[in-house]
């Protein structure tokens, strides 16, 4: 009796087990010795039966023959699995094999020459329930990853979405530290070398020269300097909140081999960035200059109206985020390399110095010259700073010029200083 009982238990059990077994797939990403990576992806036949009948309502699975089954499976699974954001990765050479437990191979092919499966969306047993799905990256080199899905089987990897929202994950503070000592420590030195050279070592013996002919206060040394790191802090807010943070990172153009792009590509970048750098600070420094704005993003800048090196980064917290956006257009507008910033901003800051000099380094006759006509110079910011209006470009004077803001004694100014 004590033995027929214990069988209609397991039966049951064994009945029960079966009704509420989940089904489990597997997908290995796997790279061979050459570096081509291929996907293997085992499922229940149930499950891709399942599927079938999910995505195709109208098909009668008893009614089509293992040879259409095959064709069917191939096509969804191929359909819904995407490599990297990236259409132009594809999965070739079909092969399966129909079975209780169905095998599915593909290789993938990619135009780039260093693919690796990075970001990974799989959609095609998203309808089923009861359902897991096992995700494994084998690399022929460094760590395997295996990634369990649970009951979710319409997924991305790295699964951005169900990441704990702390506040280091969206905000790395060590590369915060890591950044703001870097702009920080480049700005300090190169503004600072400037300040001992014009400042303090050759004050004397080049005054003659100096754009307005007369020093800034201590006070306003102190106030610009302090302002300016208040500006680098700021700064690095903005660039960890988009580099640092894994959920808006992804989202940016920033690539890391320059083959990517290629070499000429990598040049051509930098003109084309100053160009809109150009054009970013010229509208954005015009709107600051509206009445309604000026007081609160502006004023603190224009404090200097003799300014300083250390003037360079002296903006209200406000306008310290404004002159951080173009970072942000950077990011998000066209394919850039890790270097590109670094490099561009190191340019940028250093000219940005130089036009709060208080000296003026270009020749005598730049300003009429057929290049100098077109650019910058100190002596056109310095102006800028001791009258408040026009002259408001950064780099080139391509905006001042057909805005028709350069002011009419520009020339007369630059000539000035140059004939001392
Ligand atoms: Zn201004
Ligand atoms: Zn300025």
């Amino acid at each position: 009796m004590r033995k027929i009982r214990c069988i209609i238990l397991l039966i049951l059990l064994g009945n029960n087990a079966s009704a509420h077994n989940p089904q489990v797939s597997t997908i290995s990403i796997i790279q061979n010795e050459n570096n081509k990576w291929s996907v293997f992806i085992t499922a229940p036949l149930y499950t891709c039966q399942s599927t079938i009948h999910e995505n195709y309502p109208n098909i009668k699975i008893d009614s089509i023959n293992a040879f259409e089954t095959q064709k069917l499976i191939s096509k969804l699974v191929n359909e819904s699995l995407m490599f990297n954001k990236d259409s132009n990765v594809k999965l070739i050479n079909g092969k399966i094999q129909l079975a209780h437990e169905t095998t599915l191979y593909f290789d993938i092919q990619s135009d780039k020459a260093e693919f690796n499966p990075s970001e990974i969306i799989f959609k095609a047993f998203s309808k089923l329930a009861n359902h897991f799905t096992l995700l494994k990256i084998v690399p022929n080199k460094g760590q395997q990853i295996t990634y369990i899905l649970n009951n979710d089987n319409k997924f991305s990897y790295p699964k951005i979405k169900t990441q704990a929202m702390t506040i280091s994950s969206i905000f790395n503070f060590n590369k915060y530290f890591d950044i703001v000592s870097r702009i920080g420590v480049r700005y300090i030195l190169i503004a600072g070398a400037t300040f001992i050279f014009f400042y303090i070592l050759f004050k004397r013996k080049i005054f003659y020269k100096k754009i307005q002919n007369i020093f800034p206060k201590n006070s306003d040394y102190i106030r610009e300097f302090t302002y300016s790191i208040i500006t680098v802090m700021i700064f690095g807010i903005v660039i960890v909140t988009i580099m640092g943070n894994p959920n808006i990172r992804p989202y940016t153009k920033i690539y890391e081999n320059i083959e990517e792009q290629g070499w000429l590509y990598y040049f051509a970048a930098f003109p084309i960035m100053l160009i809109m750098h150009d054009t970013y600070f010229y509208w954005t420094h015009r709107i600051m200059h509206h009445k309604l704005l000026f007081n609160t993003f502006h004023l603190v800048h224009h404090k200097s109206t003799n300014p300083s090196p250390w003037a360079a980064y002296a903006f209200h917290p406000l306008e310290a985020v404004v002159e951080n956006g173009i970072f942000i257009v950077f990011a998000f507008s066209f394919p850039l390399h890790e270097s590109h910033t670094p490099i561009f901003f190191l340019f940028s800051v250093i000219y940005n110095i130089y036009g709060h000099l208080g000296w003026e380094l270009y020749p005598k006759g730049f300003n009429k010259s057929f290049i100098g006509k077109w650019v910058n110079t100190s002596v056109c910011h310095n102006q800028h700073h001791k009258y408040f209006k026009g002259n408001y470009s950064l780099y080139l004077l391509f905006w001042d010029r057909i805005m028709g803001t350069l002011r009419e004694d520009y020339d007369m100014a630059y000539e000035e200083v140059k004939n001392r």
